[in-house]
C-alpha cells in the first residue's frame, strides 16, 4: 500500500449555543484543521488537529501538511506508521522551527490518519487494533453543560438535564474574574447532583498559585473530584506546589505538546489526572506513550478531547490507564459513526478505522477554503 496523494481541508463547526467562555477563552466556533492521506489501494485515511477557529494559523497547520509533511509521505506504506513519525517528527528542517505548537499540531493530524489507513487496512475499528476488549465499558463525563458564559440558573438547568440522561460526572468552568462567583456556582451545583455524582472544576489556567492555593482549599467542602489547569499551563514548579499542598488532585495536559512535558510533569508528581490529548500531542503514536508513561507511574489518564471524542474514544475504549472519557458533542454532524453516550457510558464503536471518516456533506457544511 502506497501513499499517493495528501490533502488539507479545514473545517469550522459552530459550537453549543452560538458562544461558549472559560478562564482563558471565549469561543463560537471549533476548528478541525485536517487532511485526507490517499493510497493506491483507493483508501482515505482521514486525520484532524482541534484549534479556536483561527484562520489564519489553521491555514498555516494546513501548510505544514500538505507542503512539509506531504512531501515525505508520499510513497510510504502508511501501515509503517510509527517508523513515519520518527521521520516526520526529526525531519530536520521543520523540527528546527517546532518541536510544539502549529507544526506539532499537523503532525497530530497526519499521524491519526495513518492510523486510520492501518485499522482500515486491517479490517478493525482502531480500538480492537490497539488490543481493546469488546466488553470493555467507559464512563462519560460532560463538560458541554459547565461554561463560564451560562448563568448559574443555566449551569444548574443543565446540570440537572445531564443527570437525567443518565451522566453521573459534570465539569464546570470557573476562573472567572470573581472568586466567590466560582465557589457559589460550585455549591449550586453540588447542590442538584445526586449521592455519589462527581463533579470536576476546570480554571483554564485563569489564576495566579496565590488564588489557586486559595479557592483550591475551598474547594474541599464541595468534594471535587479534580481541579484542572488551576495555572499557567507550562508552570511545572507551580502545579507541583498545589498538587503537594491541596487535598483536591490536580489534573492537566490538554496544553502540554510533547512526552517531555508529560516526563516532566509526572516526575515530578505535579499532576494526578493526565489529560493527554492526541490533536495537541503529535496524534496516537505519541499519546499512546504518554499514556503507557503515566500508567507506568499508576496515574489516570482522562484524555482531553480536542477532537470532540472521535480518536479518543477508540484510544480509551483500549488503554488500561482509561476508565472515563469528556463528552462535548459540537462535531458530531460532521462524522460517518459519531461517538454517542447512552446512560453515562459510551457506545462501542464498531466501524474499521480511527473513528474520523467525514460525511459526503461535512466539507460542504463546515468546510473553509486552505
Ligand atoms: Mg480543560
Amino acid at each position: 500500500m502506497k501513499i499517493i496523494a495528501v490533502e488539507p481541508f479545514l473545517l469550522h463547526v459552530p459550537v453549543s449555543g452560538d458562544a461558549i467562555a472559560d478562564g482563558s477563552h471565549a469561543i463560537r466556533y471549533w476548528g478541525a484543521p485536517g487532511v485526507r492521506i490517499r493510497t493506491d489501494e483507493g483508501r482515505v485515511g482521514t486525520g484532524y488537529t482541534g484549534t479556536h477557529a483561527h484562520l489564519p494559523t489553521d491555514r498555516a497547520i494546513a501548510q505544514v501538511i500538505r507542503d512539509g509533511y506531504g512531501p515525505l509521505l508520499l510513497g510510504q506504506d502508511p501501515r509503517e506508521v510509527r517508523a513515519l513519525w520518527q521521520r516526520l517528527h526529526r525531519a530536520s528542517p521543520i523540527q528546527w522551527v517546532g518541536r510544539a505548537g502549529l507544526t506539532h499540531l499537523a503532525l497530530a493530524a497526519v499521524d491519526i490518519a495513518l492510523w486510520d489507513l492501518k485499522a482500515q487496512a486491517a479490517g478493525e475499528p482502531l480500538w480492537r487494533l490497539l488490543g481493546g476488549a469488546a466488553d470493555d465499558h467507559l464512563e462519560a463525563y460532560d463538560t458541554d453543560g459547565g461554561w463560564l458564559d451560562r448563568s448559574d440558573r443555566e449551569l444548574v438547568d443543565e446540570t440537572r438535564a445531564r443527570m437525567d440522561q443518565g451522566y453521573r460526572a459534570v465539569k464546570i468552568k470557573v476562573g472567572s474574574d470573581d472568586p466567590a462567583r466560582d465557589l457559589r456556582r460550585v455549591a449550586a451545583v453540588r447542590e442538584v447532583l445526586p449521592a455519589g455524582a462527581r463533579l470536576m472544576v476546570d480554571a483554564n489556567g485563569a489564576w495566579d498559585l496565590a488564588r489557586a492555593l486559595e479557592v483550591g482549599r475551598q474547594l474541599l467542602a464541595y468534594d471535587v473530584a479534580w481541579l484542572e489547569e488551576p495555572i499557567w499551563y507550562d508552570d511545572l514548579p507551580g502545579h507541583a506546589k498545589l498538587a503537594r499542598t491541596l487535598t483536591t488532585p490536580i489534573a492537566l495536559g490538554e496544553q502540554l505538546y510533547t512526552i517531555d512535558a508529560f516526563r516532566d510533569f509526572v516526575a515530578a508528581d505535579a499532576v494526578h489526572y493526565v489529560q493527554a490529548d492526541a490533536v495537541r500531542l503529535a496524534g496516537i503514536t505519541e499519546w499512546w506513550a504518554v499514556a503507557d508513561l503515566a500508567h507506568a507511574h499508576h496515574k489516570p489518564v482522562v484524555p482531553h478531547i480536542g477532537d470532540m471524542m472521535q480518536v479518543h474514544l477508540h484510544l480509551a475504549w483500549a488503554h488500561p490507564a482509561c476508565a472515563l472519557l469528556e463528552h462535548i458533542p459540537w462535531m458530531r454532524a460532521c462524522f460517518v459513526e459519531p461517538a454517542t453516550v447512552r446512560d453515562g457510558a459510551f457506545v462501542r464503536p464498531e466501524r474499521p478505522g480511527a473513528g474520523t471518516a467525514l460525511r459526503d456533506d461535512a466539507l460542504e457544511t463546515y468546510g473553509v477554503r486552505v
